[in-house]
């Protein structure tokens, strides 16, 4: 079997194009524009292109690009007090707290002082109980991309072996609880479990968000395969996910090319939950 490539640049565009429409719906019908409030702490060039991105994609989307930025000596008091006065302004339907922090401050403090109902990255505390519990809420966007993706392309989460290699607190762990939630059978692996390769054979649907250039190889999937590939590593030789992408997609169903599968669909849902955020508000 070659596997087919999933695009996400184009489900990354349809799930834009359609938020766009959503908002400019939204708007017409006399609600206020949604806005998103990035914030960056500081000059980290990678960081700055990531919220740069996010930036452009939001006024694409017809959101206000509210975003802020804060010089990286400024204190653990003075950026929890913006991001404090960004949760009372009725024009900040969104708050994003670019991760990582400089080394003063405590990133996991702060970014707790977002209110769920703004939290649009998904990673509170609240949020993460909320998704926990299959209760209604704002979910991470990587996690959320990966589910994107799968529903596009028609693949049945119920009932399936999915098995998630990595369980962080950003991607693994949500994404699982997210395939969970859609009654798929769900194994979560890490860097402590034994036989890896023969957990992960096992998969109808395998993720990988574990950080290692291409961890995962012929030996870790199953014939017929859906896998997703959330790993992004620079290497000498650009960009690789932790999938062996030669090796498995001679073996798998379908499969996402890192770059141009879950990162595109990543900000996607991002601009997704800025729109949820200010309808949960206007409730
Ligand atoms: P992390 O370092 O927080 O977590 C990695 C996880 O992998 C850990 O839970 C660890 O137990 C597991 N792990 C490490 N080595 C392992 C091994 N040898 N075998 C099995 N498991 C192992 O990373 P993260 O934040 O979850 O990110 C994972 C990857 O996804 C990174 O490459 C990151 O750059 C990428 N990422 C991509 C996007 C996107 O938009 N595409 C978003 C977030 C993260």
């Amino acid at each position: 079997m070659t596997a087919a490539i999933i695009d996400g640049k184009v489900v990354g565009a349809k799930v834009r194009a359609a938020v766009a429409v959503d908002v400019a719906a939204w708007v017409a019908a006399g609600n206020r524009q949604p806005g998103l409030a990035t914030v960056l702490v500081g000059d980290d060039p990678a960081s700055a292109v990531y919220v740069g991105s996010k930036r452009t994609a939001c006024v694409e989307a017809g959101i206000a690009d509210l975003h802020q930025h804060l010089p990286g000596d400024s204190s653990h008091e003075t950026v929890a007090a913006l991001i404090r006065q960004l949760a009372a302004d009725p024009a900040v339907s969104g708050i994003l707290l670019q991760l990582p922090v400089p080394k003063q401050m405590n990133g996991g403090g702060l970014t707790a002082l977002i209110p769920a109902e703004k939290d649009v990255d998904g990673l509170t505390p609240v949020s993460a109980g909320l998704l926990a519990l299959g209760m209604p809420g704002l979910r991470p966007c990587t996690p959320s991309g990966v589910i994107e993706l799968l529903d596009h392309h028609g693949v049945q989460i119920e009932g399936a072996e999915a098995v998630v290699v990595g369980r962080s607190d950003l991607v693994g762990k949500p994404v699982a609880q997210m395939l969970l939630q859609r009654s798929a059978t769900v194994t979560i692996a890490h860097s402590r479990t034994r036989d890896l390769e023969g957990v992960c054979s096992r998969a109808d649907i395998l993720v990988a968000a574990v950080g290692v250039p291409r961890l995962l190889g012929g030996a870790h999937v199953k014939a017929g395969a859906v896998v997703i590939d959330v790993g992004i590593n620079r290497t000498d030789t650009g960009l690789v996910g932790d999938v062996d992408f030669e090796a498995v997609s001679a073996l798998a169903s379908l499969i996402t090319p890192v770059p141009g599968g879950v990162g595109p669909v990543t900000i996607a849902m991002l601009l997704r939950n800025t729109l949820t955020a200010a309808e949960l508000q206007a409730k």
